[in-house]
């Protein structure tokens, strides 16, 4: 792939991990991110937070700023939603990730968020690839939800080019004519990406099955075929959630589900 460079493995054949607030992503070892779709409210974030951290999360998600199809639908608490993430990352000691959608906000997100996410939707906005880049801070790439594998690697090479190698890439399932799930999870992309590309792969259970009795499942497949992490939505009441509550695990299913993944990671001999 001709348009790869500083993301290619073939330039560069060790792994590259990420660290984070001593959380380190890649290589060997196995990262579970979890936490809200959106923080709501700051009883909703901890509730959320303090399960996932309990269940052995060491990233917590949870997002101020959503990308919505309806301009009338919930678009997310904004800077006072960063705070409470702030927060809550003091009280749980867990770095946090939240989407950044305008090159405008960047600079805000950024003087929050531990790991700025570009969503699939902004995949190949290539200002906003090159404005998180410059802030040096560790980006989570989803795969866009119409983009090939070498789109998506071509889009972290407009962050590497901008002296930023600290790139998570996230497979979040993409659009086909299957109308099961919400989004087809491109499994086998985690080991074409692996080869093709030093950077951590994560899987993302929930935006790509879109039915919270898929999240394990999918959770579990993405342990047993290599991936460095997954990214999943947990809310405490998912009833009641503003945004993607029927993906959503309960606490005690997030619980439950981490323990199969240790057992499928312990019995491949990963950490
Ligand atoms: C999300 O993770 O909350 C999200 C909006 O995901 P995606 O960009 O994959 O739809
Ligand atoms: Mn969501």
């Amino acid at each position: 792939m001709q348009s790869l460079q500083l993301v290619s493995r073939e330039n560069h054949p060790e792994d590259t991990i990420v660290t984070v607030r001593g959380v380190a992503i890649g290589g060997d070892g196995f990262v579970a991110m979890a936490g809200p779709c959106a923080v709501e409210s700051r009883d909703q974030l901890f509730e959320s937070a303090e399960a996932v951290h309990k269940a052995g999360a060491r990233v917590l998600r949870g997002d101020a700023f959503k990308p919505r199809t309806s301009p009338y639908s919930f678009q997310g608490l904004k800077e006072e939603g960063l705070q409470i993430l702030a927060e809550a990352r003091e009280e749980f000691d867990m770095p946090f990730i939240a989407e950044v959608l305008d090159p405008r906000d960047v600079e805000l997100v950024a003087s929050y968020a531990d790991i700025l996410r570009i969503g699939t939707r902004n995949m190949s906005n290539y200002s906003l690839l090159q404005e998180v880049g410059k802030t040096g801070k560790a980006v989570q790439l989803k795969r866009g939800f119409t983009a090939t594998v070498e789109e998506w690697l071509a889009a972290a090479e407009y962050i590497a080019t901008e002296g930023n190698p600290n790139i998570l890439l996230v497979e979040r399932g993409i659009r086909t004519f299957e109308t099961s799930t919400r989004n087809t999870l491109d499994i086998a992309a985690v080991p074409v990406v692996r080869q093709a590309s030093h950077l951590p792969v994560i899987v993302d259970p929930s935006h790509s099955g879109g039915r919270r009795e898929l999240v394990a499942p999918l959770s579990r497949a993405a342990a047993a075929i290599g991936a460095n992490g997954i990214l999943v939505d947990v809310h405490p009441h998912p009833e009641d959630a503003k945004v993607d509550g029927a993906q959503a695990l309960l606490p005690d299913e997030f619980a439950e589900m981490m323990g199969d993944i240790g057992r499928i990671l312990e019995a491949l001999g990963r950490a």
